[in-house]
């Protein structure tokens, strides 16, 4: 997209200094030639004598230089016309919008030109073009067609076919072979986005442009002159007579001059992509160079005043809407993401857990901020869309996030690769990451990721090789670019940018996910009260209840004891066997509520914190339970000492107690053994593990279950049922928990943790 214009004066372009730099030191703006389908007359005011003019005069004009030079204009033009022409000079400001006047007749050999004057360097210039009368009013027919285009443009829709009428519409009355409305983006590339071209030529549309193609010196004389062509690459330059303005005894300053020679780069440049003609015209916004309209055409092509009016005309009304169209475009899509929080709000109020509401419906968090892959990270776990590296990866790149700077609980980058050492596996895939922290542990996250933008984004060849040497001829080059490899190695890790309102509107779907999470904690924070109090209440309905029973029950015990005796010698053995299992069951009943008691009361009293030494505690248990070890022949094993806890001493002397009570109890080995250890894990974790029955997994749950046993009341000798109930409950209160292996027949081991997991 070359449209650097012509070179210096007196400073001819060799292989030998021809570098990227050449475009940027090029005086294009003083080219001493001009293109020679037109003639060039500098004129000195107000004398309106010729001082310079175009070598092709006798060709175009019929007088050659010298007979030119230093001559009144009145001499060598139509005098009705010449009259018209000093009034005008005189009444217009010329220096900000040229003269038009089509036709002109002007020499000996009574051709008409189209003529355009303006002022500029000291000078009156007035660039003659040959003209060609089409037989209808064509002033009218620019304006009318010109004002079609201009609703149509209003009519848009979106910025892409924005670009895309306004490209039409050049191309409609300038019938080139292409049209490309071009942007210089942030970093002075430029990107094709909008086009209208000849259906057999391939698109540009997307397309990247290196900063280099458009010099800076380029870009300021788009800025001061708004339209650009070149009629025909291969025509040879005209060059002025003389060289110098002699006014100012320089190269005359032809920066406002659509007749202005050409760059021999920028001639290759255009033969190296198959064009014969172009034409560009600036758009500028807000006194920038927003972009161009750039055309071209594979023959060579003329463009009348009367098009290039309409032209300009349309690029004017492309940079006066261009603002308000753009923003349009961003509040579009800035509101569209701001929708779509409030449907993940409600989709969060409905879904449970409630954060699926940001990855089951649509939309879902990939939904936003184009990006290509999303990642949403709870409690470690990480569910992932679109393209993102791997679930691994997530989880390995968090705690690198957690010491990023967040801004509103927001963090950014467009190149990732350069800042975290990990990225560079997945580098392709996410360049750029968009995270917001949805709470303080680093284990809650929702991301997003941007590719590298080389994947997106079709540069149109290698930006830094524009230019190239023909090794026989010496002559230089322009090549399309060939190797794009190396730009590529350039722009490695980076995604395109996150725009400061994408990270606020991550900020403000942080803002709003934050705000579900606490009303959960809320409603959790008011079931656990609801919870603790009627637990409370039946424990404490659980006590009165029991502690009450235990009377009558004696009652009943004693009465029918008082009534075995009395009735003993006048009793059937049925009825003394009846009267015993009254007393049995009674017997039972006693045991129940006593643990039923038990139970209750852990609920219910206060525990006595303090540093309890763990081997000292089983040794008295091993003490109270000597008699009953030996006499089942068991061995306990302790094969190293165990750590110390924090807790309820006489509590944790019951939990250790009735594991091993069941470890030797339910044991059908003639050899028992019972181990008590301990794993090194945050929190310890003890072990007490026997060789007995086993327990099938089916009743691991169960067996924590108040009154459950897996036997019938006598076997293994008795029990109620409470003693496992009765741990847990310990356990839990120390904020711990208790849980099982076991392989039936083999053993069991019951583990426990005295405090809580994080
Ligand atoms: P109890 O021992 O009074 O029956 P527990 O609550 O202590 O009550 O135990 C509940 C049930 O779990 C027991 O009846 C028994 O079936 C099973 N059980 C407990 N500990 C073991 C163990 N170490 N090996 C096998 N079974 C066990």
């Amino acid at each position: 997209m070359s449209t650097h214009s012509s070179l210096g004066a007196g400073t001819p372009i060799t292989a030998g200094n021809v570098d990227l730099t050449n475009c940027e030191r090029e005086q294009i703006h003083i080219p001493g030639a001009i293109q020679p389908h037109g003639v060039l007359l500098a004129i000195k005011e107000p004398e309106m004598t010729i001082l310079q003019v175009s070598a092709n005069a006798a060709d175009m004009l019929g007088l050659p230089p010298s007979q030119l030079l230093g001559r009144p204009l009145s001499e060598v033009m139509d005098p009705t016309q010449f009259r018209y022409w000093e009034q005008q000079v005189l009444l217009k400001r010329l220096d900000t919008n040229p003269l038009y006047l089509v036709p002109i007749r002007m020499g000996t050999r009574q051709r008409e030109f189209e003529a355009s004057v303006h002022r500029y360097d000291q000078v009156l210039l007035a660039q003659l073009e040959e003209y060609e009368p089409v037989g209808k009013p064509r002033t009218l027919d620019a304006y009318s067609s010109a004002w079609c285009m201009l609703t149509d443009l209003q009519r848009t829709k979106s910025l892409a076919e924005f670009y895309e009428f306004a490209a039409q519409g050049v191309r409609r009355h300038i019938g080139y072979d292409r049209v490309v409305i071009y942007k210089f983006l942030e970093d002075g590339t430029g990107e094709v986005l909008g086009e209208s071209k000849r259906d057999d030529l391939p698109s540009w549309l997307g397309l990247r442009y290196p900063a280099s193609d458009i010099p800076k010196q380029a870009r300021e004389l788009y800025l001061r002159s708004w339209i650009r062509i070149i009629a025909d690459v291969h025509a040879a330059p005209a060059r002025l007579i003389p060289e110098d303005n002699p006014l100012t005894g320089k190269p005359l300053d032809m920066s406002c001059c659509v007749l202005r020679g050409v760059s021999p780069i920028h001639i290759q440049y255009l033969k190296n992509i198959g064009a014969r003609a172009s034409m560009s015209i600036s758009i500028i916004n807000d006194d920038k160079l927003w972009g161009l309209i750039a055309c071209h055409n594979q023959t060579p092509k003329r463009v009348s005043h009367e098009a290039r009016i309409a032209c300009e005309f349309l690029a004017h009304s492309v940079s006066l809407q261009i603002n308000g169209k753009e923003s349009t475009e961003h509040q579009d899509y800035f509101s569209k993401l701001r929708d779509h929080i409030a449907r993940m709000f409600e989709y969060m109020s409905v879904e449970k857990p409630f954060y699926l509401g940001l990855v089951n419906r649509s939309p879902r968090i990939l939904d936003f901020f184009r990006s290509s892959g999303a990642a949403m990270v709870v409690d470690g776990e990480v569910t992932l869309l679109g393209e993102t590296p791997s679930a691994e990866h997530v989880r390995a790149l968090l705690p690198w996030l957690a010491q990023q700077p967040l801004e509103n609980g927001v963090y950014a980058t467009d190149r990732l690769a350069q800042l975290y050492p990990g990225a560079g596996s997945f580098r392709e895939k996410t360049s750029g990451l968009l995270a917001a922290r949805l709470q303080e542990s680093s284990l809650q996250w929702l991301l997003w990721f941007r590719p590298e933008v080389v994947q997106v984004v079709k540069w149109a060849g290698d930006p830094n090789k524009p230019v190239e040497v023909d090794a026989h001829s010496g002559e230089v080059k322009l090549s399309p670019r060939r190797s794009f490899a190396l730009w590529k190695e350039e722009k490695r890790g980076c995604s395109d940018p996150w725009w400061l309102e994408e990270r606020e509107i991550a900020a403000e779907l942080r803002r709003a996910v934050i705000e579900v999470i606490l009303k959960h904690v809320e409603q959790l924070r008011r079931l656990n009260v609801d919870l603790g109090r009627s637990n409370s209440e039946l424990e404490a309905f659980a006590y009165a209840a029991s502690h009450d029973l235990k009377e009558p029950l004696r009652g009943i015990h004693n009465y029918t004891q008082l009534l075995a005796r009395s009735l003993k010698s006048h009793m059937e053995p049925p009825d003394t066997e009846k009267l015993q299992t009254i007393l049995k069951l009674s017997a039972r009943m006693d045991d129940l509520i006593d643990s039923l008691l038990a139970y209750s009361r852990i609920g219910q009293m206060e525990l006595l914190y303090e540093n309890v030494d763990v081997n000292e505690l089983l040794q008295q248990v091993l003490v109270m339970l000597k008699a009953r070890l030996e006499g089942v022949n068991a061995t306990i094993r302790i094969p190293r000492p165990l750590p110390p806890a924090q807790g309820d001493r006489i509590r944790i002397q019951e939990v250790l107690q009735n594991l091993l009570v069941n470890a030797v109890k339910y044991n059908d080995k003639p050899e028992k053994w019972v181990e008590v250890g301990w794993q090194e894990k945050t929190p310890v974790t003890y072990y007490v593990r026997d060789n007995g029955i086993g327990i099938d997994p089916r009743h691991h749950a169960t067996i924590f279950r108040i009154f459950k046993r897996l036997h019938p009341a006598e076997d293994f000798g008795g029990g109620t049922g409470a003693g496992l109930t009765i741990t847990q409950k310990i356990i839990q209160r120390h904020g711990g928990r208790i849980w099982l292996d076991s392989i039936p027949g083999q053993g069991s081991t019951f583990y426990f943790t005295l405090g809580s997991e994080q």
